[in-house]
Order: structure tokens, then sequence, then C-alpha cells
């Protein structure tokens, strides 16, 4: 069966534990957390000002901590990754000059969110990180850390409180300071998400109508490839240099003002990839709209099948997924009760999400597990799906938004 992860409490405590340990025996005054997110359908439209359909996930990023009284910051993370020291140390600008980038990378994210906080100055603070998002995984760690880092900024120094600025914030945090020139998708669900809900996000007019996901009879079923992507890396601005290329051939602000007539009709200026790119993007805004329609109406079937055909679109038009991902899919396409499958996040790695009946997740875990991804050559981490996330939709598994947590 499923491992359970961590709960928020659980999360909490052993980051308390830690600042402790870091700090003295001072106990931290505030605690908060933000939810990563697993996308059900609609992937690379974001940043083409298309739609999305993401939920918010039990799996949060948690920050205890406590103001100082001076200008000096100090953030240590609980959470492994690569060989970077965990703990940073340094000061808030007081003559209003940027925070720079630096190392270690996974400090960026906190910088960016500090430079772009809408109530500077803030005081200078300790805090620890904990998490039960995956780093790399596709499920929105990051967003999950620049929202639940925002909001322990609200609790030391307040904004106005609006929460579209605030998801808007953390993505340009992203943007500016992590180098990722991600869409608005991730954060905005993390700061907005609903218990019980899906989000239909319309990413051009930031507006989100809430598509109730409470069939008890209804499972998600998460599945880590342990392939770790990078986003930083080449591919994922490739794909939106080429987007934005495609876009104006076609004489549009953006592909979401684009039909497939208007594609067809400028193929023979457009190259194959930028073709097959833009088309991905076109149909998939089609398709997760009509998804959002398939769900309300309780059409689960139809919405499996949407899914598949993304998870084929980006696999063959848009290139994003690899071999793991789409052995996953096929392996649980392959289970009766399953309605469908696909990748989820920006791809090269990371998870794949899947649609089933309630009565399948166990027989749908276990042929999962049977398979073998590693190929014989490869000695890295990369099976390993020994923690998969099930979510019973309707049932006590299910997903829940937490903004502020407490103070503890
Ligand atoms: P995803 O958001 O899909 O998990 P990204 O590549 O966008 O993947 O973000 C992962 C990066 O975010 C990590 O490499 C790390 O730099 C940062 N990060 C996320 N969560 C944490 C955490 N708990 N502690 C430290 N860094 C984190
Ligand atoms: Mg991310």
């Amino acid at each position: 069966m499923a491992a359970p992860s961590p709960g928020v409490s659980e999360l909490v405590a052993a980051a308390r534990r830690v600042y402790v340990q870091v700090f003295g025996d001072e106990a931290p005054q505030l605690a908060v957390c933000a939810p990563g997110r697993v996308n059900l359908i609609g992937e690379h439209t974001d940043y083409n000002q298309g739609f999305v359909l993401p939920m918010a996930l039990p799996l949060v990023t948690v920050v205890v901590g406590s103001q100082t009284s001076g200008q000096d910051v100090t953030v240590v993370t609980t959470t492994e990754d690569a060989d970077e020291p965990r703990r940073v140390d340094f000061s808030l600008p007081t003559d209003g000059s940027q925070l720079s980038p630096g190392l270690p990378s996974w400090a960026n994210y906190v910088k960016g969110v500090l430079q772009h906080y809408r109530a500077p100055p803030v005081p200078g603070f300790r805090a620890v990180i904990a998490s039960s998002v995956p780093l790399g995984g596709g499920l929105s760690s990051s967003a999950s850390l620049e929202v639940a880092f925002y909001t322990f900024l609200q609790q030391l120094k307040p904004d106005n409180g609006d929460k579209v600025l605030k998801a808007v914030a953390c993505q340009q945090a992203e943007h500016s300071h992590a180098g990722v020139p991600c869409g608005i998708m991730d954060q905005f669900v993390s700061v907005l998400g609903r218990e019980g809900h899906a989000l239909l996000i319309d990413c051009r007019s930031l507006e989100a109508s809430p598509v109730p996901l409470a069939d008890p009879g209804l499972v998600i079923l998460i599945t880590n490839s342990n392939v770790k992507h990078s986003l930083s890396g080449s591919e994922y601005p490739t794909r939106r240099r080429q987007c934005e290329h495609a876009a104006s051939i076609l004489g549009k602000d953006s592909l979401r003002d684009a039909t497939m007539k208007d594609l067809e009709e400028a193929r023979d200026r457009l190259d194959d990839v930028t073709y097959r790119r833009a088309r991905h993007v076109i149909e998939e805004i089609e398709r997760t709209t009509c998804a959002a329609e398939a769900l309300k109406r309780g059409a689960f079937k139809e919405f499996g099948k949407l899914m598949v055909e993304s998870h084929n679109s980006l696999r063959d038009l848009y290139e994003v997924s690899c071999r793991e991902l789409d052995e996953l899919v096929s392996a649980a396409m392959e289970v009766e009760g399953v309605y469908g499958s696909r990748m989820t996040g920006g791809g090269f790695g990371g998870c794949t999400v899947t649609l089933l009946q309630a009565q399948a997740i166990d027989r749908t875990i276990l042929h999962i597990q049977m398979l073998n991804l590693n190929s014989p050559d490869d000695n890295s981490n990369r099976n390993s799906l020994q923690d998969p996330v099930s979510l019973n939709v309707g049932g006590e598994l299910y997903t829940t938004t937490l903004d502020t947590l407490t103070r503890c």
C-alpha cells in the first residue's frame, strides 16, 4: 500500500527540533505551511495564457521561525538535496539594493520571495524549512517553498493579504532568483487551492473556478518515477521560446488566442518543431476545458481519455516525457478500473498522475511496482516507486490546503 507521508504536525515538530538544535533552546514563534500540487491536466499551457486544472496536495512545505532584532537572516532546510549546505546566512539590505542570487541555490527561492515581498522592509529572522513535497518531482516543491516563505513574511510584517498578488510575487521570485521562467499555475494553486476541489485556472485573466472532486469512489494516484528534472536547465526556457515564436508567426499575443485552423493555415511558415510545440499547446488548452466539464459531470472515463491524450501529446509533440514516465502511464492503463494516466508537471522526469476507481487502488499500485525501470547500465536511483501517494478523493486522504497554520 501507499506509504503515508509525514503530516503537517510531524513536519512542524521536526522543524522545531532542528530550530532548537541550531539556535539554542529557544522555540520558534511562528509556523506556516503551503501545499505542493498535482496538475490533473493542462501542461505547459500556463505560460501560454491558457487553462490548467491542478489541485493542492496534502504534501506541504512548512517554515518555522522567529523574528530577530537586527537585519540578519539565517535559514536552514532539513531537506537533503545534492551536496549543498543546508544553512544560509545573509543580511537584508538596508539601502534598497537587491538581494542577489547565489549559493546555495535552494536559498534563491527564499531570497527571491524576500525581494518580491509586497510589504517591505521585513525584519531579520531565523527559520527552518521542512517539506514532504519531493524535490524536483513535478509536484511543485518550489512553489510550496515560495508560498510558505511568503506566508512566513506576512506573519512578520503583514501585507494587504491579496492572494492573487501573493501568487504573482512568488512566481516573480522564481523567475528572477531561481532562473525558472515558470507560469503562474504552481504558485496560484498553492495559495488558492481549496479542499475537496481541483481549480480550473484561467492563466490569462487569473480567474479560477473550483471543480468539486468529492466522489469517494475515486482515487488519484501520484507515482514518482524518481527521475529528477531540472527546470532551470535549457529545455523549459526553450519550450517557452518556441511557443512565443509560434505565436508571433501566427500574429497572436499568445497561443491562447490561436486555433488549430490558424495553425494549419500557417503550417508552411513554421518549421516542424515549432508546429508540433504549438499544436500541443492549442489542443491541450482545449482538452483542459473539456476535462473540467467532464469532471463536473462525473464523466470520469471521458476525463481519463483526455489525460491519456494529454500524455501522448506531451510525449510526441512537446517532447517533455521520458521512458520512465511513458512506462508508468502504460502500466497504469493496463489495470482494470483505471480511467486515465499522464505525466504531470514540467516533465523530463518527476511524477505521473492516475485517475482510477477506489476499488482498483491496490492492484494498480501492485502492477506499477512490478515495473523495473532501471536500465541495465544505469546505477542511479531511478526506479524505487516505493512511495506512491494515493488520495482518496472524498475520503480522509484527500487534499487540504493550509495557509497560515498556527503560531506555535
Ligand atoms: P519541483 O517544483 O517540481 O519540485 P523545481 O525544480 O521547480 O521542482 O524545484 C526544486 C528546487 O526547489 C530544489 O532543487 C530546491 O532548490 C528548491 N526546494 C524546494 N523545496 C525545498 C526545501 N524544502 N528545501 C530546500 N530547497 C527546496
Ligand atoms: Mg517547481
